[in-house]
């Protein structure tokens, strides 16, 4: 484990407010702070390209403010659909995946270095935390998925990345703000996903934001869940019942509950009618996911015929489902897969 925070010896130029941006250029024309602002938000340029600056001012700001991504590797699928970069970062590395769909673009970006929250089927919980991101380095991921989904418009931004959003919280509610203010998608097109913080998922709630809520939730008793997401001996699944019912009387939207289906272990019988009861008392709706495979976990992903009849238990019970698509699995699309397929130690769990 490295440092908790961002680096403070250089700055990206998306980590700047825009009044550090003004006092940043007080010795210049107001107007520079628009021109700007502008390039960095409206199209994705770093100081030194933004060309109606003065050259000597391009280069001030770029000995200032120096982008903090680098990138190591970028894999396609096959289909060209998912591409999914591994970039450097100081003192880590992160993933964003980039997923295109018939009428839409979703970037899935990183919010940590690693991850603390040590779900033990998740790459990323295999690796360990390094550190929280900026939120330039948070910001930087979008411009860079904007400029790689081109000519497609980026629509989509979810926070399903490397690392739990809520335990970077600050952070994430300044990177909502610009993404709903400088890079305009709306708020129902930005989605949190969080393994159940419930202290942050109350205060999301109270912000009273359009934003999605998922919440990991992959069990339905508190036995079987700590062992799969263990910050649940933490946060229990009634606290989180009572978290999604907050979101709800607030915002009047439904969180959704993502579900990865891991063969033997959460795809029983008893395994839906748990959900089916939690879910309804959430008012939630439930998302099922094959499980990718991942090098340190040893079961896999339940079968499509057992994903179908595991939807039907749960349409059946009045609950509203639906089966997402496995995304890159030919490109360790799975969060942190990536970087964990040279990292990862395995890990052991119990079927049952
Ligand atoms: S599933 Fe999410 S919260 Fe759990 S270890 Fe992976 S990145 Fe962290």
């Amino acid at each position: 484990m490295t440092s908790t925070t961002a680096p403070e010896t250089t700055r990206s130029p998306w980590d700047l407010s825009r009044d550090e941006l003004a006092e940043l250029l007080s010795d210049h024309p107001r107007y520079r702070v628009d021109q700007v602002w502008n390039g960095l938000y409206g199209r994705g340029l770093t100081p030194d390209q933004i060309t109606e600056l003065p050259a000597a001012l391009r280069a001030e700001l770029s000995e200032q403010l120096v982008p903090s991504l680098t990138l190591d590797t970028e894999q396609r699928s096959s289909d060209d659909t998912t591409v999914k970069q591994l970039w450097t970062v100081e003192g880590g590395s992160i993933e964003t995946v980039l997923m295109h769909y018939p009428k839409r673009s979703t970037a899935c970006v990183s919010s940590q270095a690693g991850c603390a929250m040590g779900c033990g089927f998740c790459a990323t919980g295999q690796i360990g935390y390094d550190r929280n991101l900026s939120v330039g380095e948070i910001l930087e991921q979008i411009v860079r998925a904007r400029a790689a989904a081109e000519p497609r418009r980026l629509s989509n931004i979810v926070f399903m990345g490397m690392g739990e959003p809520f335990a970077n919280y600050d952070r994430l509610m300044i990177v909502i703000d610009r993404l709903l203010n400088d890079f305009e998608i709306g708020a129902r097109k930005i989605t949190v996903s969080t393994v159940g913080l419930v202290p942050q998922m109350l205060r999301f709630a109270e912000a009273g934001l359009q934003v999605g809520l998922a919440v990991s939730l992959h069990a339905a008793n508190d036995e079987l869940r700590t062992e799969l997401v263990p910050i649940n001996k933490r946060h229990p699944i009634d606290d989180l019942v009572a978290a999604a019912q907050l979101f709800r009387e607030r915002t009047g939207r439904r969180v959704s509950y993502e579900w990865a289906m891991i063969d033997g272990v959460n795809d029983r019988d008893s395994d839906a009618a748990e959900l089916a009861k939690v879910a309804k008392r959430s008012f939630a709706h439930v998302n099922l996911i094959p499980l990718n495979p991942t090098p340190g976990w040893p079961t896999t992903g339940t079968p499509p015929k057992r994903i179908r009849a595991f939807a039907s238990q749960l349409e059946d019970a009045g609950v509203n489902v639906t089966v997402r698509a496995n995304r890159g699995t030919d490109i360790d699309a799975a969060c942190g897969q990536l970087r964990a397929n040279q990292e990862a130690t395995p890990v052991e769990i119990r079927r049952r």
